[in-house]
């Protein structure tokens, strides 16, 4: 029959509008109360009606995969060795891979020598241009390029604010573990070591370099004092699985552990299957 569906849709709007209503008596208003707690109730899959969000005020939280800008990793300013270095070794891969090209690296020189390191000297991003594709940061070998969760970059002057410099670009990789704790996570998993590859690579040469030319001990010293030498060659970091870092120094937690113990159940499931299918 003419216009039934119209009706329908009318009838909808006007459910919705009433659920509104209904839904604000049923919390009791709670969502004046700036809770964030209410306000997650508020913008869950359990609510009815239509809400409105009183951004900038209230703003709805994103989730970790969000891919807004992208960003540069630098290290920590309490890391104990490599305080504020860049992650990026100016490789230029994410340049290489940018779809529309928005990305310019300008690699760095040792003043002596002239000879080039791997550290980016000038690094730009036009986000403008950017699509927010988030290949950069697929594509990285270093895990020093990530999508940011920042939204809010408007300005008066696009021409100059609005290409990001490398000053603008970095922020410390506990940012990125804030944000991303998941993804930080599984990358950790992946390079066998919450540190950066080359300085996990350069530890492990030192170690045991150290290893090497420390004076072999009489073979009676061994046998009394084992934590001795143990404490003058510490072990080198770890390949994988990698061990629960101090609290405060990783967000690892009671799920990271959770979830190591199924990768590593997982693993065992897999390696069973494949020696069956070897027999
Ligand atoms: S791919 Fe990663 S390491 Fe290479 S230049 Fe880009 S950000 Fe730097
Ligand atoms: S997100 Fe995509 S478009 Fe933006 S800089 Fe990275 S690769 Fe280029």
């Amino acid at each position: 029959m003419y216009g039934t569906g119209l009706a329908k849709g009318l009838l909808l709007t006007l459910r919705h509008f009433v659920d509104s209503y209904v839904d604000d008596i049923r919390y009791g208003f709670r969502k004046y109360h700036h809770s964030t707690d209410n306000f997650a109730v508020r913008q869950g899959t359990k609510t009815k009606g239509v809400i409105t969000v009183q951004y900038p005020d209230e703003k709805v939280a994103v989730p970790e995969r969000f891919r807004f800008v992208p960003f540069l990793i630098v290290e920590d300013e309490d890391h104990p060795t490599r305080s504020g270095k860049d992650w990026c070794t100016s490789c230029g891969i994410c340049a290489k891979v940018c779809p529309p090209q928005c990305i310019w690296i300008v690699r760095g020189n040792d003043p002596n020598t002239g000879r080039p390191v791997p550290e980016p000297e000038a690094f730009f991003i036009d986000i403008d241009i950017c699509m927010n594709c988030g290949f950069c940061a697929e594509y990285c070998p270093f895990d020093a390029i990530k999508m940011d969760h920042d939204y809010e970059l408007a300005s008066y002057d696009r021409t100059t604010h609005h290409i990001h410099d490398k000053e603008r670009l970095s922020k410390p990789n506990s940012y990125w573990r804030g944000i991303a704790p998941t993804r930080a996570y599984e990358e950790m998993l992946a390079r066998g070591t919450w540190e950066h590859k080359d300085a996990a690579k350069e530890a492990r040469r030192g170690a045991s370099g150290a290893r090497a030319s420390a004076p072999q001990p009489a073979p009676q010293a061994e046998v009394a004092a084992p934590a001795a030498a143990s404490e003058a060659a510490p072990p080198a970091e770890a390949s994988a699985p990698p061990a629960p870092a101090a609290e405060g120094a990783t967000p690892w937690s009671e799920d990271d552990a959770k979830r190591e113990e199924r990768r590593r159940k997982a693993l065992e499931r897999k390696a069973r299957r494949a020696a069956k299918r070897g027999q």
